[in-house]
């Protein structure tokens, strides 16, 4: 069972309740560093609006999840790894390794990445 949005993590770091290092910033998106990288490169961009992830998409949430394919190549480029290869992902549920439940995509780059998916 997830937080509420009261309570939920990244709702707060939307809310600007807790710091973030934001990177970008729109009405529906932000994007800010990863506290515990594991890349040189490893951002989350979330969808403003509360959405436990992948399999609870509100058609808001899908909105704004098309929006972060867009702006992801523009966040790759401003961290400078838009030659070098970068990876989009997001993980679904506890077992896939979810363990915030608000919807966020992972931008990991700026060194060589694993070649296997699981
Ligand atoms: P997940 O495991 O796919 O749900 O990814 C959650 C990510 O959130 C992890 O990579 C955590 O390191 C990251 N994270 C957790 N708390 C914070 C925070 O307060 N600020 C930034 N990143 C966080």
């Amino acid at each position: 069972m997830s937080a509420p949005a009261s309570e939920c993590l990244f709702c707060k770091i939307a809310r600007k309740e807790i710091p973030a290092a934001v990177v970008y910033e729109d009405d529906t998106l932000l994007a800010f560093k990863d506290i515990f990288p594991q890349a040189p490169v490893h951002l989350l961009i979330i969808p403003k609006v509360h959405c436990e992830g992948l399999a609870d998409m509100t058609p808001e949430a899908a909105a704004a999840a098309g929006r972060i394919l867009q702006v992801s190549a523009r966040l790759a480029a401003d961290h400078g790894i838009q030659d070098s290869g970068w990876r989009l992902l997001s993980n679904c549920g506890a077992d896939a390794g979810q363990s915030v439940f608000h919807l966020h995509f992972h931008l990991l780059g700026g060194k060589t990445l694993g070649g296997k998916l699981c």
